[in-house]
């Protein structure tokens, strides 16, 4: 396998580019919640562009050198140069899988307006991945731009047909409306949530509707290696313990659009 510098310089220029992304994505899953009302705050966090960054714990602002993505994180060993307070591993994980992802995007669909609109897509299934880890919530203010993106980009029939990412749009609430009322029947509990339903909706617009049964399919396999994970790591889990099944939806979702959109191999390695 030689290696062409052109397999290699964008994918690192969209890694790049990513990272800046990511870092600004830590910032709507920091504040979003609290913006669009769905966690209760007593100090408001401010909007998306203002204040300026700063330490979660002793407000203090955050100097502009030490907002470098990841590479401040590691200068810092992960901690406020301030309080010494911990820094919150999230946000060199959103950095670095923003990161990934716009390179992984790049080497999936090669340079292009395909490209930048799969990475708006996984951009978009890191922020609920973190969002949903941290308060339970997908918030429309994202599910819904997504599903409304993924119809638009297919209209030239460019990830999947448009009748396709129509019905997958509607087919994705529907069926996973379907799924909660039947494991409401079985738990007695609402254990799914209406977020869940318009995440999978945004699937099934950007990738078709034949991409629902698969996405549901994964994403119950990752819940369920989360469950046996969370037992091994000693986390007793009541019936009644609500699951947030976003990370493994927003998860499978990525893994099965990338199979059903692309060759789903990476330029580095074709
Ligand atoms: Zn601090």
């Amino acid at each position: 396998m030689v290696l062409n510098p052109m397999d290699w310089v964008f994918p690192v220029i969209a890694g790049v580019f990513g990272l800046l992304i990511g870092s600004f994505l830590n910032v709507v899953i920091h504040r979003g919640p609290a913006m669009w009302k769905l966690v209760h705050e007593d100090a408001p966090r401010g909007n998306l562009l203002a204040p300026r960054s700063y330490c979660p714990a002793c407000r203090k602002p955050i100097p502009r050198m030490h907002l470098i993505p990841l590479a401040s994180y590691l200068l810092l060993r992960g901690r406020c140069a301030h309080c010494q307070v911990k820094i919150s591993a999230r946000y060199p994980a959103v950095e670095a899988l923003s990161a990934i992802f716009a390179a992984f995007a790049v080497m999936l669909f090669g340079i292009g307006f395909s490209a930048v609109l799969a990475a708006i897509l996984f951009w978009g299934l890191i922020a609920l991945t973190a969002i949903d880890w941290e308060t339970g919530y997908l918030p429309d203010a994202i599910t819904l731009p997504l599903i409304a993106m993924g119809l638009i980009a297919n209209i030239g029939d460019r990830f999947a047909s448009f009748p396709d990412a129509l019905i997958g749009a509607a087919a994705g609430y529907g069926a996973f409306r379907l799924i909660a009322w039947g494991f409401e029947r079985l738990r007695g509990i609402e254990g799914l949530g209406q977020g869940d339903a318009k995440l999978l909706a945004a699937i099934g617009a950007w990738a078709g509707w034949t991409a629902l049964a698969p996405t549901v399919f994964v994403a119950a396999l990752l819940g369920l290696a989360g469950v046996a994970i969370a037992h091994l790591h000693g986390h007793k889990m009541a019936a009644q313990t609500p699951i947030a099944f976003g990370p493994a939806l927003a998860a499978a979702g990525a893994i099965v659009f990338t199979v059903f959109t692309s060759s789903g191999v990476p330029s580095l390695i074709r």
